[in-house]
């Protein structure tokens, strides 16, 4: 790169990095607990794609049995802790909560959730959970993010012999690597990650399959396999000096950024976001916190269209973020680095039969944005190369994997699978729940006599 940050001192990181949302006081939680109505029907449940019983973990808080609210907790969900700080409450628990309809402030249920959680690693972990005996059968796990997590707590806990395989050094998958520090530290999700090991489940990491060991040889190992293998890299842009040094994929730069060695992460003093989806928000706001002058995020459509949310629309312009609306990009600028990105002004035509606005580039519009950095925040494809390599399993148009809705099972009947890979990309929560309802499906599978609903 060109025109490096020269760095910040160490408390200014530590200053830019500090979590969005402080924790409760002991106090406080218990003063936003008896706030709670305990709706007999809670709208916040049913909006938790767990369906956490929030009314009942509130109570317990506001009660002061703080593990009993813990359980609660993990009887939904096995990475709770990065769920209370990462999911996007506003749009989902706290969003319904009721009193948004009187115009009053919602529950603060992530925080809540946060303090009860937090309270129960405090303790060293506490057994609060009955492990079955030893099935017999063991099942093996290709991921360590929220998914394969929440797979293996569950059937763990069910009686099975369980291995995760993790390509990374460090476990927890996106939880540990793909969550703005502002949000999750590392150490939270690898906090979970101790929980989940304290089951007795093994990780086995830099552990890459397909290379390092073979899906036939994991197919014979175990009597099932689980897939919680998330996505991949970003799409190529597809445009002319995608190749200089500078230009770099969002996940890429935001896993450099979760090393938390803040100091050596290169990052220009101008730096452009490709992209206007919640991804690119992080991307941007972190390239800011390390001490970037000026960041743009270049969107071809307009602010009705982008897929970030509004908070964090709100958390990017409150950082200073310059936002491109009707942009694209046509070229990257420079000799071996990044000097600039060349852009196209955009209009939106009239709207199509499914209510989409195709973007078209304005002839002659053309300007430059010198920057020294290019993020891509295009979103992120699936691992179809790797997917379509396993036996039996079949994807959509999208590159993902086809399940079964109830069983999360694949067309290979060995094999379930969960998470990002089979939805596109959505929240962590939504793995978290795909994990745990797949590890009922394998145990039926397994045991066809075993349970009932779960
Ligand atoms: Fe409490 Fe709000 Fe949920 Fe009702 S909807 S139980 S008030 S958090």
């Amino acid at each position: 790169m060109k025109n490096l940050v020269t760095g910040l001192r160490t408390e200014e990181y530590e200053k830019n990095f500090a979590e969005l949302h402080p924790p409760f006081t002991p106090g406080a939680a218990i003063t936003e607990a008896n706030r709670c109505l305990y709706c007999y029907d809670s709208p916040c449940m049913k909006a938790c794609p767990t369906h956490i019983d929030i009314s009942t973990f509130i109570k317990k808080i506001s009660t002061k049995n703080l593990l009993g609210s813990a359980r609660t907790i993990f009887e939904s969900n096995w990475v709770p802790l990065t769920c209370a700080k990462a999911c996007p409450v506003a749009v989902l628990c706290e969003g319904a909560c009721v009193f948004n309809d009187k115009g009053e402030k919602p529950i603060e249920i992530g925080r809540l959730q946060r303090f009860a959680i937090d309270n129960y690693f405090s303790q060293n972990m506490l057994p609060l959970f009955h492990k079955a005996s030893p099935n017999g059968k063991s099942v093996g796990i290709i991921g360590s993010g929220p998914a394969g997590l929440a797979c293996g707590a569950e059937l763990s806990l069910l009686g099975f012999d369980v291995t995760i395989y993790e390509s990374n050094k460090i476990p927890g998958g996106l939880n540990t690597w793909g969550i703005a520090p502002y949000k999750l530290r590392r150490e939270d999700s690898l906090k979970e990650v101790e929980l989940v090991k304290s089951f007795g489940v093994k990780i086995e990491t830099g552990v890459l399959v397909g290379t390092t060991v073979t899906i036939d040889d994991l197919l014979k190992k175990h009597s099932a396999l689980f897939l919680g293998v998330g996505l991949g890299e970003s799409p190529q842009l597809s445009v002319q000096g995608e190749e200089l040094e500078g230009v770099i994929g969002a996940l890429e730069f935001i896993e450099k950024v979760k090393s938390e060695k803040w100091h050596e992460v290169p990052v220009g003093k101008r730096v452009a976001v490709i992209g206007a989806g919640n991804t690119s928000i992080d991307a941007a706001t972190e390239a800011k916190r390390l001490g970037a002058e000026e960041v743009y995020i270049i969107y071809r459509r307009s602010d009705v269209e982008m897929s970030a949310y509004r908070f964090e629309y709100d958390l990017a312009k409150k950082d200073g973020i310059v936002f491109y609306f009707l942009t694209s990009p046509k070229q990257v600028v420079g000799n071996s680095f990044v000097e600039g990105l060349e852009c196209l002004k955009m209009k939106l035509e009239e709207p199509d039969s499914r209510g989409r606005r195709k973007p078209v580039s304005i002839p002659g519009s053309e300007f430059i944005i010198p920057v020294d950095m290019v993020i891509k925040a295009i979103g992120q494809d699936t691992k179809s190369a790797f997917l379509n390599s396993i036996p039996g399993l079949t994807l959509d148009n999208e590159g993902c994997v086809i399940v079964n809705t109830e069983s999360y099972q694949t067309n290979n009947p060995k094999i379930f699978a969960g998470g990002d890979c089979i939805n596109g990309g959505k929240e962590v929560v939504n793995a978290a729940y795909d994990g745990k309802r797949a590890a009922h499906g394998i145990n039926k599978f397994l045991f066809p006599m075993s349970e009932g609903e779960n």
